[in-house]
């Protein structure tokens, strides 16, 4: 009788990446003996095997068009040698296995405005999160802010002259995916959500809604004789975290949806431990196509950063030494009662929640 078959598990995770690597990349990996960067934006690998490889670094704007595409795989196949990779940071790295292959690599780059650099103590590539072309919760676009303030960046990602590697993210809801950063911009929704109470009864699952706060500050209610809800405005902190579930209640604003810095978050633990940022600006205007006020801003603490930091003082290693109220002088932010330590109320907020309790 035939055995039945075992049921094969489907895999939507990272593909194996072995099958696209360079072949020196393959044939020495995890087997290297050494590496060094000639220039900013240029790798060296020298492998146990004598083998060597250069990786050249370029950034892109991340969302590519078809064009854009085809033109970095021109290069690859004219300039290096078929093969490519993304950095997790979206920059686009080539091999080659010769020096003499660098130079004209870099040059073709260039010449196609995609800048080479985003290694060492750079200002690397800024990551972010969709915004408006892929996500449908979003209170900014991202990847605008992205590259508003990268166009005045530029010459800090080609260059590695900073105290040490700076990472700057964006992200364009309080909630979800935003990423840790050196500096980070992210979206601050200053007023509760509006509720439609029309549209509440044939959109959202109540008890869903009510369970999604985490404050506890929605309650189901009776308007105008339809089942909908209601916010009780003095606990809302304003998340966003109920839009999603329950699109009626709506909180993106043009007004009252601002942006806020946060500086100071970092994962490595290379020289201290790993550390969360605190928010040093608010109520920055939300300021398309160019947030002139945000780059103001960022350039600013990174300025004085540059300006002040010893060696290899990453962002949140200096504010160690110098303190935030020097921070606040140095860079003439000006400090508010919201800022820095903005978790203070959580432990009674938490504390009323109806899920989480102390
Ligand atoms: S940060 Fe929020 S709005 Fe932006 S892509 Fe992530 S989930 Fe969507
Ligand atoms: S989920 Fe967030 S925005 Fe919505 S009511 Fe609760 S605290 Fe306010």
């Amino acid at each position: 009788m035939a055995q039945p078959q075992m049921r094969r598990a489907i895999e939507s995770g990272v593909p194996d990446n072995q099958p696209y690597l360079h072949p020196l990349l393959k044939k020495n990996y995890g087997n290297w003996r050494y590496h060094d960067r000639p220039r900013p934006g240029v790798l060296h690998h020298v492998a146990h095997s004598g083998d060597e490889v250069w990786t050249v670094r370029a950034g892109t704007q991340r969302q590519m068009d078809v064009a854009t595409i085809r033109r970095l795989c021109d290069i690859a196949d004219q300039y290096a040698e078929g093969h490519v990779r993304f950095t997790i940071r979206s920059n686009i790295e080539f091999m080659v296995s010769s020096f003499a292959k660098v130079a004209p690599l870099v040059a073709e780059l260039e010449r196609s405005g995609f800048p080479v650099g985003g290694t060492g103590n750079s200002v690397s590539m800024i990551a972010h999160t969709q915004g408006w072309l892929h996500c449908d919760i979003p209170g900014t676009d991202a990847s605008g802010v992205v590259k508003a303030l990268m166009d005045e960046l530029y010459e800090e990602f080609r260059r590695e002259d900073m105290p040490n590697r700076v990472h700057l993210s964006t992200s364009c809801c309080e909630i979800n995916c935003g990423g840790q950063a050196d500096i980070a911009i992210i979206v601050q929704h200053t007023k509760p959500p509006k509720i439609n109470h029309d549209l509440v009864a044939n959109v959202c699952e109540r008890p869903a809604v009510v369970a999604r706060c985490p404050v506890a500050a929605i309650r189901p209610a009776m308007v105008n004789g339809k089942p909908s809800l209601e916010i009780d405005e003095k606990k809302c902190m304003c998340c966003g975290a109920c839009y999603p579930p329950c699109p009626p209640m709506q909180i993106n604003d043009p007004e009252n949806t601002k942006l806020a810095i946060w500086v100071g978050g970092k994962n490595s633990n290379a020289r201290a431990k790993p550390t969360f940022m605190k928010m040093v600006a608010a109520g920055i205007p939300n300021n398309p196509p160019r947030w002139p006020e945000v780059s103001e801003v960022v350039k600013k603490i990174l300025y004085t950063y540059k300006a002040d930091a010893r060696p290899w003082e990453r962002l949140s290693d200096w504010v160690e030494r110098i303190g935030w109220p020097r921070f606040f002088e140095k860079t003439d932010l000006p400090f508010t009662k919201y800022l820095i330590d903005d978790w203070r109320g959580a432990r009674a907020n938490l504390n009323a929640s109806t899920h989480i309790r102390f």
